[in-house]
């Protein structure tokens, strides 16, 4: 496969302008921080990144691209309960994979926790925050709801020295966890419910994995993330449309502290698909739950799964630009994913042979122990890709299902009496058909050729409308194939129908049970069993399959079907709409 190496984004992903674009623009116009841009993905290293994240990721990439400014990658990392270093790893190794550059910027909030305490100190001091004694479950009752208004802690009006006392005392350690917080002092009427005096620190005893023990006091999502992108310059925070709500709190945070840069918050809508859930907690269920392999099975939406499945980033990126960046949310149809896969696969990837259910084909007035070597075009869309040889022996093997013992009038490939083209060879006619005595099927088929309809060639002009694939039989390799449809049986799994019976089922309720396909004996062009992991390959008529990265040995490739050729999923659906 010629892999072109692609770090940088598309032209038309540069090109395709959205409200966001408008709005930096603007930006940049009016001389907003010098005119510079500065963005970052934001990650918390509690799991793997999916395609949802990689739409996050390329947006805020390709808009820093877009202006000739700066993306930083930071880890967001206050929550040590769930976070762990093999996810900060594997964040790392996808985001390069999809093409993001942060260049030496590889940032972590966990480093500023200092500057975050001082933060908090100065907020003490401006008797803008304090420490409260009450329980989690006494704030949740005092913060009412959202058609009643809050009360004020009985701790709100403590003195700025006690506050000082108690918060220094919060991160010396002699508090027990969840007995105390810090909390900014704002509006417990306030219409929206983040500004009723949020949660600054938490008391938390957990080992982190970046500062260790250092700290039992960890700062909110809330408190760290605006200031984080101050600290860093980052002039425009592009997030999920689910931050809308926290926005006033993000400037007032900013409004109220000594940060070094006004960073504006612009928010747009998650990217949602068909037959798939695109949350982490979901996907963290999917796999303890052992309804998959791992975060990288074939199947799963993460970006590791993508990947050995055979998605390339160009795939992605172009998904990306089509589905565009939009203020209001939407599911994306699954068949556009796997559209852009097919477009780019089809560019790139080698023609091969390969046949999934094998039925044998002896060529009866073909010489026995002969070869004869066929010359095949390996890319139709490449012409640099050249020619290959392939062997054509007695013996063959053809799929099973281009042989029919009854064939309806329309039906071009093989069947008694029937002649069709062996791709890139000779037109065969089956002449005899060979069941199994026990089970009545049909074990073998014997057929003639005909050598005079070599390289395309009749020689009466007759028609042969059929053109079936085939492998050498004798000089073939047997391997391991598997097939993948959707994860989930219908396409909006976390839908319940009120109502109705399937009211109180869960997503888990609607994997779908066929989604893997163990093919253990496909029969292959000889040259593929040197194949290399994450190669890719058309297999003529079936699809496109690459290489699997983590079960296939030396000289013993397994391979996965990336993407068939046409969406018979649509067609199944059509089917059954007519
Ligand atoms: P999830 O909701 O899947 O558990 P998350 O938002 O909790 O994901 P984070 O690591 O916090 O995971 O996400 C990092 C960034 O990715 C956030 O800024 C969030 O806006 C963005 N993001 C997450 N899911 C999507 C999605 N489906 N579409 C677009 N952006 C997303
Ligand atoms: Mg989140």
């Amino acid at each position: 496969m010629s892999t072109k190496p692609h770090n940088s984004p598309t032209e038309e992903s540069v090109a395709s302008a959205n409200f966001i674009v408008t709005a930096v623009t603007e930006d940049v116009e009016a001389g907003q921080n010098g005119g510079a841009v500065h963005t970052r993905f934001p990650p918390e290293p509690n799991g793997y990144l999916h395609i949802g994240h990689a739409k996050a990721m390329w947006l805020n990439y390709t808009l820093a691209q877009r202006f000739g400014g700066k993306f930083n990658l930071r880890f967001d990392d206050t929550n040590p309960a769930k976070e762990d270093e093999e996810f900060v790893d594997a964040i790392q190794a996808d985001a390069q994979w999809l093409g993001c550059d942060w260049e030496e910027r590889l940032c972590f909030a966990s480093d500023y926790f200092e500057t975050l305490y001082g933060y908090a100190q100065e907020l003490i001091r401006a008797g803008l925050a304090y420490v409260c004694d009450l329980s989690p479950e006494d704030t949740q009752e005092y913060r009412g709801t959202g058609s009643k208004s809050g009360r004020n802690s009985p701790f709100r009006e403590r003195s700025i020295e006690e506050n000082l006392d108690l918060f220094a005392r919060m991160r010396a350690g002699e508090f027990a966890d969840g007995s105390r917080t810090l909390k900014a002092k704002i509006d417990m009427a306030a219409a929206n419910m983040y500004l009723r005096d949020p949660v600054m620190y938490r008391i938390l005893r957990a080992h982190h994995h970046r500062t260790g023990d250092e700290w039992c006091i960890y700062p909110t999502y809330d408190f760290t993330h605006g200031q984080s992108d101050a600290i860093e310059g980052i002039t425009h925070s592009c997030c999920s449309l689910e931050f809308e709500i926290h926005r006033p709190l993000y400037e007032w945070y900013l409004q109220h502290l000594p940060v070094p840069s006004q960073p504006r918050q612009i928010e747009f809508a998650r990217l949602n698909l068909t037959y798939t859930v695109l949350s982490k907690r979901k996907l963290i269920k999917l796999v303890e739950g052992g309804h998959v392999s791992g975060w990288d099975d074939p199947r799963m939406l993460s970006l590791c799964g993508l990947r050995r499945r055979g998605y390339t980033p160009e795939a992605i990126h172009t998904f990306l630009d089509q589905v565009g960046v939009a203020k209001f949310n939407s599911t994306v149809d699954m068949v556009q994913l796997e559209n852009a896969l097919r477009n780019d696969l089809n560019q790139r990837a080698e023609r091969r042979m390969a046949v999934l259910h094998p039925l044998k084909v002896v060529i009866t007035n073909f010489p026995e122990n002969h070869t004869e070597e066929l010359t095949a075009i390996n890319n139709p869309e490449d012409a640099n890709a050249g020619t290959r040889t392939i062997p054509l022996t007695r013996e063959i093997y053809i799929e099973r299902n281009d042989f029919r013992m009854e064939a309806p009038r329309k039906y071009f490939r093989l069947a008694p009496g029937r002649e069709v083209r062996l791709r890139y060879g000779y037109c065969i006619t089956c002449t005899e058909v060979v069941t199994d005595p026990e089970s009545g099927e049909v074990s073998e088929l014997r057929c003639t050729y005909d050598p005079q309809t070599g390289g395309g060639q009749t020689p009466d002009g007759r028609k042969v409308k059929g053109i079936i694939h085939w492998v050498s039989a004798t000089a073939s390799h047997t391997a391991e194939v598997r097939l993948y449809d959707h994860l989930f049986a219908v396409p909006f799994p976390e839908k319940n129908e009120p109502g109705t019976e399937e009211a109180g089922l869960t997503f888990l309720d609607r994997l779908n049970p066929n989604s893997l396909e163990v093919l253990a004996t496909c029969k292959l062009e000889p040259s593929l069993a040197t194949a290399q992991p994450g190669e890719c390959f058309q297999f003529e008529r079936l699809g496109y399959f690459c290489v699997d990265s983590v079960d296939s040995s030396p000289g013993q490739p397994v391979f996965n079907r990336s993407v068939s050729l046409r969406d018979a999923w649509a067609r199944i659906e059509k089917q059954r709409k007519q």
